[in-house]
């Protein structure tokens, strides 16, 4: 089946009890045993197992093409659950702009746990090569990256990683199974924030992970997710569930208004520089080309005259919303460096969209107005 058809069906039935077409929400922690003590429902507590996370789970693994998902109550609790499957002593290899919070994570609390980390320029498979060492585990990627939108080659790293005997992880946040399926290029496991493309409306936390076989290393991030027990509420479930029935219009939308924002700013006097691999100038142009059905909805820019420029013209948007995060209906600008704070490595002119899904001539008349 083709993904628009499978983000509609995916993880729906018709519930037997009562016909309703629109999936119920089991908010029941607790399930009925049988008189022999057995539970030939599946179903024993709400943290092992629930109808809904249930459903997500198999639409997740359909959409990217996995054996299974788990599926987690935020992106950094399923970012999370993937260094936990580690042990002390293994190395891994991120991208240098890999998402600020995972950054965090490893440097704040893995690396004091014991997890060596190196983070290289995944865009440059000969600095991935030099980085390795007889320890290395895994390799994370992200791509398109943030906030400078590079673009890793997922199957040229994917390969690096399985010849040094180690597995190789895509934050599929950015792109979403419908313009990238990271399991198809050759990676082992694919993680999401849900909060962004999939949930898709700016009303969910959620986070999975995606395996493309259900091996002892998935078996232990199963294991975290329900021991651990960082797992999304039933409804959280059906909102990211609900989300996704729309997700591959709604990807098609974002990226069409992406791509003609970005057209737009290459061309402004104002602007010194836009990052959006749809532009050929792109330096990652030929392999997104390759390797992404479309180009995404995010974008972002540089605007000549450095940090003050950029917040004046943060300032002045009226249509754009200042605020972080991504992937909702409204369009949304930030200035990253000072959501990063103090050694962040985004230029300080640079301002992020995440291009929305308002027409795309009312999102170039605000930015003209706002550069001035
Ligand atoms: C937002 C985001 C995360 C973290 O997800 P949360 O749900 O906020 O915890 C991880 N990776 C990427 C690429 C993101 O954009």
């Amino acid at each position: 089946m083709r993904i628009e058809t499978l983000a509609v069906h995916a993880g729906h039935t018709i519930d037997p009890g009562t016909g309703a077409v629109t999936p119920p929400i089991h908010l029941s922690t607790t399930f009925e045993r049988e008189a022999d003590g057995s539970y030939p429902r599946g179903y024993l507590y709400i943290r092992n197992r629930n109808p809904n996370r249930d459903a997500l789970e198999q639409c997740l693994a359909a959409l990217e093409g996995g054996q299974g998902a788990a599926a987690f109550s935020s992106g950094s609790a399923a970012t999370m659950s993937v260094f936990q499957a580690l042990s002390p002593g293994d190395h891994l290899l991120a991208s240098v702009d890999v998402y600020y919070g995972t950054a965090r994570l490893l440097q704040e609390m893995f690396v004091p746990w014991g997890i060596e980390v190196t983070f290289v320029d995944m865009t440059d498979p000969g600095q991935v090569e030099q980085a390795l060492r007889p320890n290395t585990r895994l390799f994370w990627v992200e791509t398109p990256s943030n906030p400078l939108l590079k673009i890793t080659d997922i199957a040229r790293i994917a390969q690096i990683a399985h010849q040094a005997g180690a597995r190789c992880v895509c934050d599929n946040t950015w792109a979403s199974p419908i313009l990238q399926r990271p399991l198809d290029l050759g990676a082992d496991l694919v993680v999401h924030a849900t909060t962004k493309y999939l949930g898709g409306h700016g009303d969910v936390l959620g986070g999975a992970v995606i395996c493309k076989e259900e091996d002892d290393f998935f078996q232990r991030i199963r294991q975290i997710q329900i021991s651990g027990g960082a797992v999304p509420s039933p409804f959280d479930c059906w909102l990211v569930l609900r989300g996704i029935r729309t997700l591959p219009y709604r990807m098609r939308a974002h990226a069409e208004n992406a791509l003609k924002v970005a057209k737009f700013l290459h061309q402004h006097a104002q602007v010194e520089a836009v990052h959006y691999p749809g532009l050929p100038e792109h330096p990652g142009h030929a392999i997104a080309t390759r390797q992404m059905r479309l180009y995404g909805g995010m974008a972002s820019f540089q605007v000549r005259g450095g940090r003050e420029r950029a917040m004046e013209v943060a300032a002045k948007v009226r249509l754009f919303i200042r605020a972080t995060s991504l992937g909702g209906p409204e369009s949304l600008i930030e200035h990253r460096a000072s959501i990063e704070g103090p050694g962040t490595r985004t230029p300080e002119n640079l301002l992020r969209l995440s291009i929305g899904l308002e027409h795309p001539d009312d999102l170039i008349e605000d930015l003209a107005q706002a550069l001035g």
